[in-house]
Protein backbone atom coordinates (compact mmCIF):
# COMPACT_ATOMS: atom_id res chain seq x y z
CA UNK A 1 0.00 0.00 0.00
CA UNK A 2 1.51 3.38 -0.91
CA UNK A 3 -1.86 5.76 -0.48
CA UNK A 4 -1.32 8.60 2.16
CA UNK A 5 -2.48 7.74 5.80
CA UNK A 6 -4.58 10.24 7.43
CA UNK A 7 -6.94 9.98 10.47
CA UNK A 8 -6.89 8.03 13.98
CA UNK A 9 -2.85 6.63 14.33
CA UNK A 10 -2.15 4.04 17.07
CA UNK A 11 1.58 4.25 18.08
CA UNK A 12 1.82 0.55 19.33
CA UNK A 13 4.31 1.78 22.69
CA UNK A 14 4.45 1.48 26.37
CA UNK A 15 7.80 3.31 26.51
CA UNK A 16 7.07 6.75 27.40
CA UNK A 17 10.23 7.81 26.17
CA UNK A 18 9.60 6.53 22.32
CA UNK A 19 5.98 8.08 22.80
CA UNK A 20 7.26 11.88 23.24
CA UNK A 21 9.32 11.43 20.50
CA UNK A 22 6.89 9.98 18.31
CA UNK A 23 4.08 12.64 19.24
CA UNK A 24 6.80 15.80 18.47
CA UNK A 25 7.90 13.89 14.91
CA UNK A 26 4.31 13.13 13.87
CA UNK A 27 2.91 16.50 15.04
CA UNK A 28 3.38 18.81 12.05
CA UNK A 29 1.08 16.37 9.84
CA UNK A 30 -2.50 16.47 11.45
CA UNK A 31 -2.52 12.90 12.46
CA UNK A 32 -4.81 12.24 15.21
CA UNK A 33 -2.43 9.96 17.61
CA UNK A 34 -3.46 7.76 20.32
CA UNK A 35 -0.82 5.61 22.53
CA UNK A 36 -1.17 2.07 22.99
CA UNK A 37 -1.17 2.87 26.71
CA UNK A 38 -3.95 4.85 26.08
CA UNK A 39 -6.42 2.34 24.45
CA UNK A 40 -5.40 -0.03 27.44
CA UNK A 41 -4.02 -2.35 24.76
CA UNK A 42 -1.92 -5.33 25.79
CA UNK A 43 1.74 -5.43 25.25
CA UNK A 44 2.88 -8.29 22.57
CA UNK A 45 5.68 -10.82 23.89
CA UNK A 46 8.37 -9.67 21.81
CA UNK A 47 9.64 -13.39 20.71
CA UNK A 48 10.99 -12.06 17.32
CA UNK A 49 14.50 -12.84 16.28
CA UNK A 50 15.12 -9.41 13.98
CA UNK A 51 14.08 -5.69 14.55
CA UNK A 52 11.75 -5.99 11.29
CA UNK A 53 9.76 -9.22 13.49
CA UNK A 54 9.03 -7.39 16.79
CA UNK A 55 8.14 -4.41 15.06
CA UNK A 56 5.79 -6.37 13.12
CA UNK A 57 4.43 -8.67 16.01
CA UNK A 58 3.68 -4.83 18.20
CA UNK A 59 2.07 -3.19 15.29
CA UNK A 60 -0.03 -6.03 13.90
CA UNK A 61 -1.26 -6.78 17.61
CA UNK A 62 -1.59 -3.12 18.10
CA UNK A 63 -4.09 -2.80 14.56
CA UNK A 64 -6.24 -6.09 14.97
CA UNK A 65 -6.77 -5.20 18.66
CA UNK A 66 -7.99 -1.55 17.88
CA UNK A 67 -9.09 -1.60 14.04
CA UNK A 68 -7.02 1.17 13.03
CA UNK A 69 -3.70 1.76 11.42
CA UNK A 70 -0.95 1.23 14.01
CA UNK A 71 2.70 2.02 13.98
CA UNK A 72 5.61 0.96 16.10
CA UNK A 73 8.77 0.64 16.46
CA UNK A 74 11.67 -1.83 17.41
CA UNK A 75 15.12 -0.57 18.29
CA UNK A 76 18.41 -1.63 19.95
CA UNK A 77 22.29 -0.76 19.85
CA UNK A 78 24.03 -2.83 18.25
CA UNK A 79 27.82 -3.12 19.16
CA UNK A 80 30.19 -3.96 16.57
CA UNK A 81 32.68 -5.63 19.07
CA UNK A 82 30.33 -7.48 21.05
CA UNK A 83 28.65 -9.29 17.37
CA UNK A 84 25.77 -6.90 17.50
CA UNK A 85 24.68 -7.25 21.27
CA UNK A 86 22.23 -6.28 23.22
CA UNK A 87 20.90 -5.34 19.57
CA UNK A 88 16.93 -6.48 20.21
CA UNK A 89 17.67 -7.83 23.56
CA UNK A 90 19.03 -3.77 24.49
CA UNK A 91 15.88 -3.44 26.97
CA UNK A 92 16.15 -6.72 28.34
CA UNK A 93 19.83 -6.07 29.27
CA UNK A 94 18.84 -3.19 31.93
CA UNK A 95 16.31 -6.45 34.17
CA UNK A 96 12.58 -5.77 34.62
CA UNK A 97 13.72 -2.49 36.83
CA UNK A 98 14.92 -1.13 33.47
CA UNK A 99 18.08 -0.18 35.09
CA UNK A 100 19.96 1.37 31.88
CA UNK A 101 22.94 2.15 34.05
CA UNK A 102 24.16 -1.26 34.85
CA UNK A 103 22.94 -2.33 31.20
CA UNK A 104 25.74 0.25 30.16
CA UNK A 105 27.73 -0.81 32.32
CA UNK A 106 27.84 -4.10 31.24
CA UNK A 107 28.42 -2.81 28.02
CA UNK A 108 31.20 -1.58 29.13
CA UNK A 109 32.64 -4.46 30.63
CA UNK A 110 32.18 -6.64 27.95
CA UNK A 111 34.15 -4.21 25.90
CA UNK A 112 36.96 -3.73 28.41
CA UNK A 113 36.76 -7.22 28.47
CA UNK A 114 37.81 -7.64 24.86
CA UNK A 115 40.72 -4.54 25.40
CA UNK A 116 38.12 -2.08 23.16
CA UNK A 117 39.92 1.25 24.24
CA UNK A 118 39.97 3.31 21.16
CA UNK A 119 37.76 4.54 19.21
CA UNK A 120 37.91 2.33 16.09
CA UNK A 121 36.92 -0.73 18.39
CA UNK A 122 34.01 1.31 20.71
CA UNK A 123 32.36 1.88 17.37
CA UNK A 124 28.17 1.42 17.47
CA UNK A 125 24.63 1.75 15.47
CA UNK A 126 21.28 2.33 16.78
CA UNK A 127 18.78 0.74 14.98
CA UNK A 128 15.11 1.60 14.29
CA UNK A 129 12.68 -0.31 12.84
CA UNK A 130 8.80 1.13 12.05
CA UNK A 131 6.29 -1.33 10.91
CA UNK A 132 2.70 0.39 10.58
CA UNK A 133 0.52 -2.22 10.09
CA UNK A 134 -3.31 -2.02 8.77
CA UNK A 135 -6.66 -3.65 10.13
CA UNK A 136 -6.47 -5.97 7.34
CA UNK A 137 -2.88 -7.26 8.23
CA UNK A 138 -0.87 -6.17 5.90
CA UNK A 139 2.26 -4.90 7.34
CA UNK A 140 5.00 -1.41 5.84
CA UNK A 141 8.46 -1.17 7.19
CA UNK A 142 10.66 1.69 7.90
CA UNK A 143 14.53 0.99 8.91
CA UNK A 144 17.10 3.76 9.92
CA UNK A 145 20.22 3.41 11.68
CA UNK A 146 22.60 6.26 13.85
CA UNK A 147 26.07 5.24 14.07
CA UNK A 148 28.76 6.41 16.12
CA UNK A 149 31.42 5.50 19.30
CA UNK A 150 30.52 4.65 22.35
CA UNK A 151 31.73 6.53 25.33
CA UNK A 152 32.77 6.03 29.29
CA UNK A 153 32.02 7.81 31.47
CA UNK A 154 28.11 7.93 29.84
CA UNK A 155 27.81 11.84 29.54
CA UNK A 156 24.05 13.25 30.01
CA UNK A 157 20.82 13.40 31.62
CA UNK A 158 18.99 14.43 28.65
CA UNK A 159 17.66 11.14 26.41
CA UNK A 160 16.99 7.76 28.01
CA UNK A 161 18.00 3.71 27.22
CA UNK A 162 21.90 4.39 26.24
CA UNK A 163 21.89 7.44 25.13
CA UNK A 164 24.73 8.85 27.49
CA UNK A 165 27.12 6.62 26.36
CA UNK A 166 26.81 6.96 22.46
CA UNK A 167 28.41 9.82 20.71
CA UNK A 168 27.03 10.09 16.82
CA UNK A 169 29.65 10.47 14.22
CA UNK A 170 29.97 14.14 13.07
CA UNK A 171 29.30 15.43 17.12
CA UNK A 172 30.90 16.30 20.16
CA UNK A 173 27.78 15.68 22.29
CA UNK A 174 26.19 12.56 23.31
CA UNK A 175 22.56 11.41 22.46
CA UNK A 176 22.66 12.44 26.55
CA UNK A 177 23.95 15.77 26.04
CA UNK A 178 21.67 16.92 23.44
CA UNK A 179 18.33 18.83 23.67
CA UNK A 180 15.39 16.12 22.56
CA UNK A 181 14.77 18.35 19.26
CA UNK A 182 19.01 18.16 18.33
CA UNK A 183 18.61 14.06 18.81
CA UNK A 184 15.45 13.41 17.21
CA UNK A 185 13.83 16.43 15.85
CA UNK A 186 13.26 16.44 11.91
CA UNK A 187 11.75 19.28 9.46
CA UNK A 188 10.75 17.87 5.76
CA UNK A 189 13.78 18.95 3.61
CA UNK A 190 16.09 18.54 6.48
CA UNK A 191 18.46 15.52 7.77
CA UNK A 192 17.24 13.65 10.74
CA UNK A 193 20.35 12.42 13.33
CA UNK A 194 18.48 9.33 15.26
CA UNK A 195 18.00 6.28 14.40
CA UNK A 196 14.14 6.81 14.78
CA UNK A 197 14.04 10.12 13.37
CA UNK A 198 15.68 8.57 10.02
CA UNK A 199 12.78 5.47 9.97
CA UNK A 200 10.36 8.36 10.42
CA UNK A 201 11.55 10.04 7.61
CA UNK A 202 10.99 7.28 5.32
CA UNK A 203 7.81 6.99 6.84
CA UNK A 204 6.56 10.39 6.17
CA UNK A 205 7.62 10.83 2.99
CA UNK A 206 6.19 7.77 1.89
CA UNK A 207 2.99 7.55 3.90
CA UNK A 208 2.35 11.27 4.82
CA UNK A 209 3.47 13.32 1.89
CA UNK A 210 6.27 14.77 3.64
CA UNK A 211 9.27 15.88 0.82
P1 LIG B 1 12.30 -1.87 22.32
O1 LIG B 1 12.42 -1.23 20.96
O2 LIG B 1 11.14 -1.32 23.08
O3 LIG B 1 12.40 -3.33 22.29
O4 LIG B 1 13.52 -1.39 23.22
C1 LIG B 1 14.67 -0.91 22.68
C2 LIG B 1 15.66 -0.54 23.75
O5 LIG B 1 16.80 -0.08 23.04
C3 LIG B 1 15.23 0.61 24.64
O6 LIG B 1 14.67 0.22 25.84
C4 LIG B 1 16.56 1.32 24.87
O7 LIG B 1 17.24 0.68 25.87
C5 LIG B 1 17.32 1.07 23.62
N1 LIG B 1 17.12 2.21 22.72
C6 LIG B 1 16.37 2.28 21.61
N2 LIG B 1 16.38 3.50 21.07
C7 LIG B 1 17.16 4.24 21.89
C8 LIG B 1 17.55 5.60 21.88
O8 LIG B 1 17.16 6.42 21.04
N3 LIG B 1 18.35 5.97 22.87
C9 LIG B 1 18.79 5.13 23.84
N4 LIG B 1 18.45 3.87 23.91
C10 LIG B 1 17.64 3.41 22.94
Amino acid sequence: MTDRLTGRLVIATHNPGKLAEFRDLTAPFGLDVISAGELNLPEPEETGTSFEENAALKALAAARASGLDALADDSGLCVEALGGEPGIYSARWAGSDKNFARAMRNVEEQLAAKGATSEAARRAYFVAVLCLAHPDGSTELFRGEAHGTLVWPPRGTKGFGYDPMFRPDGHDETFGEMVAERKHGWRQGGDALSHRARAFKLFAETKLGAE
